[in-house]
């Protein structure tokens, strides 16, 4: 049931195809994931099901947004690892680093990878703290349910290239509608210009959408702020 879910999802995005043993890998860290989230928290989803679309398919659609192939790749607040890890099984060849303040959800990503045979990259530490030392490194940043647009845009953009893309997943709603609105002076004060968004669906009824921020000029310096001020006063 867990790989016809995650199948029937790709199907929706326009018949991305994946194979057995992607398959196997993407399952076998669900369950991972279950089994640790019994002792750790990891997930509110708890249900097997679920995190073939909540976690595993909807990670997945990054790749109908643009060729991640050859290009250096960070995900921000990735938490157990998404959208990165499902990302990294679909494709061990992709360079990604993912990043999260959170030291014992870092731990669990290393050890999942390790158990599947996944090489993967990670960083234990908070976006702001570490952006000053990379700043425009990575071509594609992406997160998914970390902060508010404007929040995120501050926290996230300083480490994209020029050229670079910074794609957040987020909901695709009247309420996110507002959160964009609220975001588009931080978008273009950090370097950003919103070029386009895709949505898609892995719940009925529920949309969603990877919007996609190019970075246009350098973000400007002292910037990400320290956390208590991004969050007093977001750009
Ligand atoms: N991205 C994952 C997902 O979609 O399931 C996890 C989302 S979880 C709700 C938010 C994560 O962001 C947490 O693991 C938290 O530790 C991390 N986080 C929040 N602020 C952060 C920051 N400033 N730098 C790095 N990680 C951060």
């Amino acid at each position: 049931m867990f790989k016809q879910i995650v199948k029937d999802c790709l199907v929706g995005f326009d018949n991305m195809p994946i194979d057995e043993q992607q398959l196997d890998r993407i399952e076998r860290f669900a369950d991972i994931l279950l089994e640790k989230n019994k002792v750790m928290n990891l997930t509110a989803v708890r249900e097997k099901n679920e995190v073939a679309r909540r976690h595993m398919a909807d990670s997945l659609f990054l790749l109908k947004c643009t060729d991640l192939k050859g290009k250096k790749i960070l995900d921000i607040g990735t938490g157990p690892g998404f959208p990165g890890m499902p990302l990294k099984l679909y494709d061990p060849t992709l360079d990604i680093t993912m990043l999260d303040s959170t030291s014992k959800r870092i731990a669990f990503i290393e050890e999942s990878a390790a158990q599947l045979g996944v090489s993967v990259k990670t960083m234990a530490a908070r976006a702001e703290e570490v952006a000053p030392k990379m700043m425009g490194k990575f071509d594609i940043v992406t997160s998914r349910a970390v902060a508010s647009l404007d929040v995120l845009t501050e926290l996230s953009m300083a480490f994209v290239k020029v050229g670079g893309y910074f794609m957040p997943m987020k909901s695709c709603n009247e309420a996110s509608q507002e959160e964009l609105d609220k975001a588009k002076h931080a978008i273009e004060f950090m370097g950003g210009k919103l070029i386009g968004t895709k949505e898609y669906s892995v719940e009925e009824g529920v949309m969603r959408q990877v919007l996609i921020i190019e970075k246009v000029k350098h973000s400007p310096k002292g910037y990400p702020r320290k956390y208590a001020a991004i969050s007093k006063k977001p750009l």
